[in-house]
C-alpha cells in the first residue's frame, strides 16, 4: 500500500507529575528504557524471568519459545501451571480477607466478596461442573450478566482446565448459536435474565432458542443462575440451576493442572470489519501478558480501587476483570449497570462512593459523558482516582482533553491503551510513572513488545507518513490461532502480500512521529484515497469532534468521478438533532472548520447528522455500513454485531 498523509498537528505534551513518579513501579524513563534494553539484548531470557517472577508455576518451565513453525509458536511449552490457582489460591494465605471485588447492582446495592469467599465460590463451582461431567479441553459457553457469578464461572472453567467462550449478553440467539456450534460446547452458562439500565433482558430464553437452532446436540447441560426469578421454560434433562449443583459441593477443589499452552479460552473479536474471528489464547503467556500490564500501565499499588467498566463479553474484561486484577491481588469493582442509569452522573457517582483510584473505559463512553454534561463531574468528590485508561478506539485529542482535566482534574496521567482481542495485553501505552503523554497518542510499546508502521515491502515508514501497524515478534500474550481455523490464522495475521508474512499484522494504520510516538490512524480497510492522497479516519474525525457543537464523528469515503474518493461525515451534535434548515447551516460551518483546521483535502464533500453512530456492541463504530449508506447502497453486510440497527435508518437522509 501507498503510504498515508498525517494531516493532524497535536503538539499538547503532559509529562508525569513528580508526585506520581515518586511512588510508580516504573519510574522515569531510564527505567522503563532498562526494561526495554533487558529484553534487546535477550528476548527470550526477558520474557522468562518475567514469566518466573509473576506465575507460580506447578511444573517449572524449560524451554522459553518455539518458533520451529511459524506462525504456529508456543511460549514456556514444558511448564505446567492452573491459571485460576494463580488468581485466587496463591492470595489465600498473604491477603485472604483483602476485598477482592465490589459488586455494585444496577440498582446501586454492594457486595463485597473477599479472596477467601471468591475462592470457595469458584471451587464450588468447579466442582459443580465436573459432577456434570465436564472435562478438562471441553467448551463451555458463558452468556451471563456482569456479575460476580460471571467471574465464578470463568475462573471455574479455567480451574479445572475446561475451556470458556464468553458471548456478551446483549447479543442474539443467532450469535449464540454460532459461538456453541463453532465451539462444538459442552455446556452453557447463563442467567434467567439481566437487568441494566433498570430494564430486565432475557438470558435464558435466549440460551432455548439458540439450541433450538439446530446442531447443539453437543451441548448436555444448561446451568442458570437465579437472579430476577423470571418464570422461563425449564427442559429437566438439561437445565440445572446454579444453586442447586453447587449446593452440596466442597469449598475446595484441587485445580487441574495444565500445560501452559492450553487454551485458557475462545473469544470473538468485536467484528467492527466483518465476521467475528474466533481468537484461541494460551494460559501461561496470557496470563503474563495481563499480570505484567497491570503492573506497568495501571501502575498497581495494593491500596489501588481498580474500575474497569468493561463487560466480560469483551476481551477487556477478560483481562482486566476476570485475570489481571486477581492475579495480581487487587480490589476491583464490578458494575453491573449502564453509565446514565439512574442519571448521567452514576459513574462519577461509584467513583465517589467507593473511592476508585483507577479508572479504565473506552472513547464512546467518554464521547456520551461528554454529550450528557461536560460539567457533571464538577458535582462529585472524584479525588480518589490517580489514574484514567482508555481503550477501544482511538481518543479523540479533545475528548482526552476533557478526561484528563474534568475527569482527572489535570492530576492524574491518562492511559491510552492500544491493543486488541488479539494480544490479549496492552501492547502499545504509556507507562504513567515514566512517559510523557500526547492527546491522541497511544505513546510508545511496552518494554519487550517489537512494533513499527511498515510499508508492503516490510520497510519503516519516514516520520509523519502512516502505514500498516505490525508485531515484529510474537509476544507471550499473542492469540496462538482462531479456533478450528488455522488457514485463517495465518491468512488475516500473516499474509505473504505484506512484508512476506514475517510479521504480525495488526489491520490497523499508525504512524510515528520523531520521538518514537505511535498514532493509531484508523483501520486499514478504512484508508480514504481523495485526489491521491490517502488520508486515516481518525485525523479527520477528531478535527470534528474538536469543534464545540460536535459530541462524535465518523468519517468514510464514497466513489467519486475525479477525485477517487469523496469524504462523508457522519456527525452526532452535542444538542438535539438539528431541523433541515439548520443542518445545512451547521454542516456548512463545519465542512469549512475541517479546512482551516487540517486542511481543504480534509473537507467533508457531505455531512449526515444522526442521534448516534452505528457501533458495535462494545462500542466501536463500523464504518463499513457507513461506507454502504454513503454510497446509497442496501446493506447485506454481517450485521449481528450491531448495537443499535435503527440508526441506520436515520443516517440515511442526506443533508
Ligand atoms: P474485528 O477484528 O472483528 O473487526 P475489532 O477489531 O473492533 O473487531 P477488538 O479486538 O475488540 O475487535 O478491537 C481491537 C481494535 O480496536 C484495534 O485493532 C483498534 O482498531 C481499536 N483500538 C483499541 N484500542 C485502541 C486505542 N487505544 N487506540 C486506537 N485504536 C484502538
Ligand atoms: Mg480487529
Amino acid at each position: 500500500m501507498a503510504t498515508i498523509e498525517s494531516i493532524l498537528q497535536e503538539n499538547r505534551v503532559f509529562p508525569p507529575a513528580n508526585e506520581f513518579v515518586k511512588h510508580a513501579n516504573v519510574a522515569g524513563m531510564e527505567a522503563y528504557q532498562a526494561l526495554c534494553q533487558e529484553a534487546e539484548r535477550d528476548y527470550t531470557g526477558f520474557w522468562a524471568r518475567l514469566a518466573k517472577q509473576y506465575i507460580s508455576w506447578h511444573k517449572p518451565f524449560t524451554r522459553v519459545f518455539d518458533d520451529s513453525n511459524l506462525p504456529f509458536y508456543k511460549w514456556f511449552d514444558d511448564g505446567e501451571l492452573n491459571v485460576s490457582w494463580n488468581c485466587l489460591d496463591r492470595h489465600l494465605t498473604t491477603q485472604g480477607d483483602k476485598t477482592a471485588i465490589i459488586f455494585e447492582s444496577d440498582e446501586g446495592e454492594t457486595v463485597r466478596c473477599s479472596y477467601r469467599e471468591l475462592h470457595q465460590q469458584v471451587c464450588r463451582f468447579a466442582n459443580a461442573l465436573k459432577s456434570r461431567g465436564v472435562q478438562q479441553g471441553d467448551r463451555v459457553v458463558i452468556y451471563m450478566p456482569m456479575r460476580i457469578e460471571a467471574v465464578v464461572a470463568m475462573q471455574a472453567c479455567a480451574r479445572i482446565g475446561a475451556i470458556h467462550s464468553v458471548v456478551f449478553g446483549g447479543f442474539s440467539a443467532k450469535s449464540v448459536h454460532q459461538r456453541i456450534v463453532d465451539a462444538k460446547a459442552v455446556a452453557v452458562i447463563t442467567a434467567d435474565e439481566q437487568t441494566r439500565g433498570g430494564k430486565h433482558h432475557p438470558l435464558k430464553v435466549t440460551v432455548d432458542k439458540a439450541l433450538a437452532l439446530g446442531d447443539t446436540d453437543s451441548v448436555h447441560s444448561v446451568i442458570v443462575l437465579q437472579h430476577t426469578h423470571a418464570d422461563i421454560v425449564w427442559h429437566s434433562e438439561r437445565d440445572h440451576w446454579w444453586h442447586d449443583i453447587t449446593a452440596d459441593q466442597p469449598d475446595t477443589c484441587e485445580p487441574t493442572w495444565v500445560n501452559a499452552e492450553h487454551p485458557l479460552f475462545i473469544l470473538y473479536t468485536s467484528g467492527s470489519t466483518g465476521k467475528p474471528k474466533g481468537v484461541q489464547h494460551s494460559s501461561a503467556g496470557y496470563l503474563l501478558g495481563t499480570i505484567t500490564s497491570m503492573q506497568w500501565v495501571f501502575d498497581y499499588q495494593p491500596n489501588d480501587i481498580f474500575w474497569c467498566t468493561a463487560d466480560v463479553g469483551w476481551v477487556t474484561g477478560h483481562s482486566y476483570v476476570t485475570y489481571g486484577p486477581l492475579a495480581i491481588g487487587a480490589t476491583q469493582i464490578i458494575f453491573e449497570g449502564v453509565p446514565t442509569y439512574p442519571h448521567a452522573g452514576r459513574f462519577w457517582e461509584i467513583i465517589q462512593k467507593h473511592k476508585v483510584t483507577t479508572f479504565y473505559t473506552a472513547p464512546t463512553a467518554i464521547r456520551s459523558l461528554i454529550k450528557l454534561g461536560v460539567d457533571l463531574p464538577k458535582q462529585y468528590d472524584l479525588s480518589s482516582l490517580r489514574l484514567l485508561g482508555s481503550v477501544g478506539e482511538p481518543i479523540n485529542p479533545e475528548a482526552w482533553m476533557w478526561y484528563y482535566t474534568t475527569v482527572g482534574q489535570s492530576r492524574c496521567p491518562v492511559v491510552d491503551t492500544w491493543w486488541q482481542t488479539e494480544t490479549g495485553s496492552h501492547i502499545i501505552a504509556p507507562i504513567p510513572g515514566a512517559i510523557a503523554a500526547k492527546p491522541g497518542s497511544c505513546t510508545l510499546p511496552l518494554p519487550g513488545i517489537d512494533v513499527a508502521a511498515i510499508d508492503e515491502a516490510g520497510q519503516p515508514i519516514k516520520e509523519g507518513k502512516g502505514g500498516f501497524l505490525v508485531i515484529k515478534r510474537p509476544f507471550p500474550s499473542l492469540l496462538r490461532t482462531l479456533w478450528n481455523d488455522p488457514e485463517r490464522f495465518k491468512n488475516t495475521y500473516f499474509p505473504t502480500d505484506v512484508a512476506g508474512g514475517r510479521y504480525y499484522l495488526s489491520g490497523d494504520s499508525a504512524h510515528c512521529d520523531r520521538d518514537g510516538y505511535f498514532w493509531v490512524m484508523g483501520r486499514v480497510d478504512d484508508v480514504l484515497n481523495v485526489s491521491g492522497h490517502r488520508l486515516g479516519t481518525m485525523e479527520i474525525e477528531s478535527a470534528l469532534v474538536a469543534h464545540p457543537l460536535v459530541a462524535e464523528a465518523a468519517v468514510v469515503g464514497k466513489p467519486h468521478e475525479i477525485k477517487g474518493e469523496s469524504i462523508v461525515a457522519f456527525v452526532v451534535l452535542r444538542k438535539e438533532l438539528p431541523d433541515k434548515e439548520e443542518a445545512i447551516k451547521i454542516a456548512a460551518t463545519l465542512r469549512e472548520w475541517v479546512a482551516s483546521e487540517i486542511g481543504a483535502i480534509a473537507r467533508p464533500e457531505e455531512i449526515r447528522f444522526g442521534e448516534n453512530l452505528p457501533k458495535t456492541r462494545s462500542g466501536k463504530i463500523m464504518r463499513r455500513l457507513l461506507r454502504t449508506l454513503a454510497k446509497g447502497e442496501a446493506i447485506t453486510q454481517d450485521t449481528s454485531t450491531l448495537e443499535n440497527p435503527a440508526i441506520l435508518e436515520q443516517l440515511n437522509q442526506a443533508v
